[in-house]
């Protein structure tokens, strides 16, 4: 067991950092909190635009099967009871934003259901391809499992194009284990995206959840660090959440994401919603965009005039959003030379969790357990 006062930092203020400092200081830790931006909470950052909530970092929907972590976000605020569903428009026809928001025609559940398919002037050549699929997808590249799983016309209608536009790379350059989560066919005509029992929306925006998290930490905004910045032999342990290339000044070179740039516009005559759903998929290679979500839907802030409609073009920013699983995976490979360099060089215990230091695409329910996990580890070694 760890002393009252055992000294830990925790580089980054996301879900991750932040929970491990809940479980920290909850144990009787003496905790600093490092975080680059001016701003506490990573990637579910909100802010308002006269008054409207919105996602800085895009669309931020929490689901869970994790009871336990249901019960600890529930503790530390309040959730609007949102289950979040998302359409895909293949044709671009809700590009615009004056298209009335009751318009359904040439609209898609996404994930694809069946039935809703049979609309489509290419139905009988995509029955004809439903039913001479392979029993088991092969798991060759992303696109092999894909038209297996759906056969080659919704393929290229619905994934093809849209997954080139995410990626900047041909779907059979990327892995598969990127496609069983995301791509689904259903039959049973459950509209909605998740299947998690828990589902919801911080009330007031995810500053409500992170606040409370870092209650009893010492925070230091504006405060970028990296293997030299500090006397990180003066804390008896340490979790990081940043990208462990930058944090090692790139030893071994670069680990590439791609980034997406988001698009904010204000609709102030507005009362209720722009969009159709809370989440428009753009499948098409005709447009640039692959998404226009509108926090409106889910924020349960429906009292507030105007509404803020998102767009987000992929490749159009230097962020580190998606970490690329290539097929061959030369990246993860990298991934975990930094995180065995980075337990061989800091001078104290060092425990690795959250998307960028894992270099893995994760949802926040396995953020915050990474988060826990960690803060445990550290407790056991420190
Ligand atoms: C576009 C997008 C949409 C998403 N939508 C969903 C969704 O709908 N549902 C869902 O469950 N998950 C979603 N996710 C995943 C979710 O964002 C992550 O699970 C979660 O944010 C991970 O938290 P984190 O703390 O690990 O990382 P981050 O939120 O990135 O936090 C890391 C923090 O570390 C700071 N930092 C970095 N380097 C340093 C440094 N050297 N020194 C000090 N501080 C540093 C950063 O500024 C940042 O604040 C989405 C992800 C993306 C990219």
């Amino acid at each position: 067991m760890v002393s009252p006062m055992k000294k830990i930092a925790i580089v980054g203020s996301g879900l991750t950092g932040a929970s491990a400092a809940r479980s920290l200081t909850d144990a009787g830790c003496d905790v600093t909190v490092f975080e680059a931006l001016p701003t506490s909470g990573g990637m579910t950052k909100c802010d308002r635009i006269l008054g409207v909530i919105y996602e800085v970092n895009g669309p931020h929907l929490f689901h869970t099967q994790d009871e336990k972590i249901w019960e600890l976000v529930s503790e530390l605020c309040q959730w609007v009871d949102y289950r979040h569903r998302i359409l895909a428009d293949p044709f671009n026809i809700s590009a615009r934003s004056d298209t009335p928001s009751n318009l359904t025609e040439n609209l898609f559940s996404w994930p694809l259901q069946v039935n809703e398919l049979e609309s489509l002037p290419q139905w009988s050549q995509i029955r004809n391809e439903l039913s001479s699929r392979p029993r088991e997808p092969s798991r060759n590249s992303f696109a092999t499992f894909c038209i297996d799983l759906v056969g080659p016309t919704l393929f290229d209608l619905f994934i093809g194009p849209y997954t080139k536009k995410q990626w900047g790379m041909a779907p059979d350059e990327i892995g598969a284990e990127w496609a069983p989560k995301r791509i689904e066919l259903r039959t049973n005509r459950d509209l909605e995206s998740f299947k998690d029992p828990y589902q919801g929306w911080p009330v007031g925006g995810y500053e409500n959840l992170i606040g409370p998290m870092l209650a009893g930490s010492k925070l230091i905004l504006s405060e970028k660090t990296s293997i030299t910045s500090h006397d990180w032999q003066g804390f008896d342990g340490v979790v990081l959440t940043c990208a462990l290339d930058e944090f090692l000044d790139f030893s071994f070179g670069w680990l590439p994401w791609r980034g997406t740039r988001f698009e904010h516009q204000f609709f102030e005559e507005v009362d209720g919603t722009l969009l159709q759903a809370a989440a428009m998929n753009y499948p098409s290679g005709e447009v640039r965009f692959t998404r226009k979500t509108e926090p409106k839907w889910y924020s349960g802030e429906s009292f507030v005039p105007g509404t803020v409609i998102t767009t987000e073009y992929p490749g159009e920013s230097d962020d580190r959003h998606y970490p690329i699983y290539d097929r061959a995976g030369v990246n993860r490979s990298l991934s975990e030379k930094y995180k065995t360099l980075v337990e061989t060089r800091m001078p104290t215990n060092v425990v690795v969790a959250g998307r960028l230091a894992t270099y893995s695409y994760i949802n926040m329910d396995q953020a915050i357990r990474q988060g826990i996990n960690g803060a445990k580890a550290l407790l056991r070694t420190s």
